[in-house]
């Protein structure tokens, strides 16, 4: 039996009328099956959510720190319970292969849930500045709108710093990949938190997503999904003055310069753009290498792509899966058409890939010879599609990094982290990895240009989410002495 999926809603499952009822269908790209059905929410669903967030909200922002971080602790405890479920869900419904799904899609968001609790519980929400008390205060309800690609990390990345400041949240996940939310809901219900401190509304973008960025009820968006959809609820959100973090795409650019170990660079960053098949918004899918070094640097890639064999994503040595949808196929397709009638070349590996017979697989794609004005060399594919590039010194590097209307991520590879970290202040990028530096969740993470402007994670991610109270008071004032610790 297939599932058929509710909206959560002031702690309970809800079918409201929005379109008769009607509901979306959740593939496994792997298989192109229906694994589930959902909700086509709407108006009517999102204005249910958001004043059940409402009216939540009074009592949830009125709590301690550390009550709101026992609860983070509790939900970190609950996912963790089941973690193989959700790594088998998200490996169903992204294509993501399940170890990476195991280590990457679902541990993740459960470490960062802890690593919020603990910081929340540290956090003194309260300063003086002068005769006033600042007190940081939750900012209100909140709309987190999230994509496919991590969907479970990009949930936590909001959910638990916003619950943790003390909002409450009316969560629209991606319609593509839905069911990891739905059960998230369900470890929301079973650690208790009260009834409509998160609420989830599913349905499409266009429908539930557009009705709950222009819902007058919410305070805040926090949107994490294509430029196009980020400019459209920045536009709703201008409407009714409402605050916006955006997380939006990339391109961006892993630098080999002329000093680095050529042989690590290359597999690492080889490794790092085909990432859940490329559909990683930091993913570095430009390789910017040294003139001198062009071909040596296409000749190991060559060597290192039969270890991407397309293959089944529930096979524990799969490392390359199916693309999520056949419309993120069809977009991959064209770009790599696009791109060799242009006149760029692939890279062909040692021996033919074969492609399973069903699911939405596209070989891994390694093209050289690209022009820089090349619609793959400046836009955002999402697939498995890496373009090496030369450069001539490292003034053309840094030009050729910068020269997309993106600024999410990057690589810098040197002999030292010293250079490296030279020539990453050069870079409009919102993060950078010098040498193979792993990722910390409690570093902020976000984008300049195009890439969007929210931050996420760590501190400064909290901070999104809370805004300031000033009380002034006389000058001598007993509050401002007993708060001064
Ligand atoms: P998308 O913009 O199609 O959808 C993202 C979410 O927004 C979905 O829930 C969707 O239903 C909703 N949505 C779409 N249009 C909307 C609208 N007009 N109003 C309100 N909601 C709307 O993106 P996607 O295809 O799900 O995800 C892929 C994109 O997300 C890529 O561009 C990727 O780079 C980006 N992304 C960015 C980050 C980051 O942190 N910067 C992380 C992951 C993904």
């Amino acid at each position: 039996m297939i599932s058929r999926y509710s909206h959560f809603i002031d702690g309970c499952w809800i079918d409201t009328g929005d379109h008769d009822g009607q509901t979306l269908s959740v593939e496994n790209p792997a298989t192109t099956e229906t694994i589930a059905y959902i909700l086509r929410g709407g108006s009517d669903a999102v204005h249910r959510a958001v004043s059940a967030a409402q009216r939540a909200f009074s009592t949830w922002s009125a709590t301690e720190p550390s009550t709101r971080a026992a609860y983070l602790r509790a939900l970190a405890d609950k996912v963790e319970e089941n973690a193989e479920s959700f790594a088998q869900t998200i490996c169903a419904e992204v294509g993501t292969p399940i170890r990476i799904a195991r280590e990457v899609q679902t541990a993740l968001p459960i470490r960062v849930l802890r690593r919020t609790a603990d910081l929340v519980n540290d956090t003194i929400f309260v300063r003086e500045i002068g005769n006033s008390l600042v007190e940081d205060i939750p900012v209100g309800v909140v709309a987190a709108i999230t994509p496919w690609n991590y969907p479970l990390h990009q949930i936590i990345a909001k959910l638990a710093p916003a619950i943790g400041a003390g909002c409450t949240v009316v969560l629209k996940p991606s319609e593509v990949a839905p069911i990891n939310a739905l059960m998230l809901a369900e470890a929301v219900a079973a650690v208790g938190l009260p009834p409509g401190v998160v609420n989830i509304v599913t349905g499409t973008g266009a429908e539930a997503g557009a009705a709950l960025a222009a819902h007058p009820g919410i305070d805040m968006i926090s949107f994490t999904g294509s430029v196009s959809g980020g400019a459209a609820v920045s536009r709703a959100a201008a409407e009714n003055v409402v605050r916006t973090a955006l997380e939006l795409g990339g391109k961006s650019a892993s630098v080999i310069l002329p000093s680095a170990d050529l042989t690590t660079a290359v597999k690492v960053g080889l490794a790092n753009c085909f990432l859940n098949s490329g559909q990683t918004c930091s993913a570095w899918t430009r390789m910017l290498v040294p003139r001198n070094a062009y071909y040596a640097v296409l000749d190991s890639i060559k060597a290192l792509l039969a270890r991407y064999g397309p293959s089944d994503p529930s096979d524990d040595n799969s490392r390359l899966g199916p693309v999520v949808s056949a419309v993120q196929l069809r977009r991959v397709q064209h770009f790599i058409g696009d791109a060799l009638a242009r006149g760029a070349h692939r890279v062909e590996p040692e021996t033919p890939f074969v492609l399973p017979s069903a699911g939405h697989f596209v070989e891994p794609t390694v093209l050289f010879d690209v022009a820089e004005s090349d619609p793959v060399f400046q836009e955002e594919v999402f697939g498995p599609v890496l373009v090496v590039h030369p450069y001539d010194d490292v003034d053309d590097a840094a030009r050729l990094a910068n020269c997309t209307q993106y600024g999410l991520a990057g690589g810098v590879w040197a002999a030292t982290d010293d250079e490296a970290l030279a020539f990453a202040r050069r870079l409009r990028t919102g993060q950078i990895d010098i040498n193979g530096g792993p990722f910390n969740p409690d570093a902020p993470f976000g984008g300049f240009k195009r890439s969007g402007h929210g931050r996420e994670l760590g501190p400064i991610g909290l901070a999104e989410y809370l805004t300031t109270r000033s009380a002034q008071l006389r000058p001598g004032s007993e509050l401002l002495r007993a708060t001064a610790h």
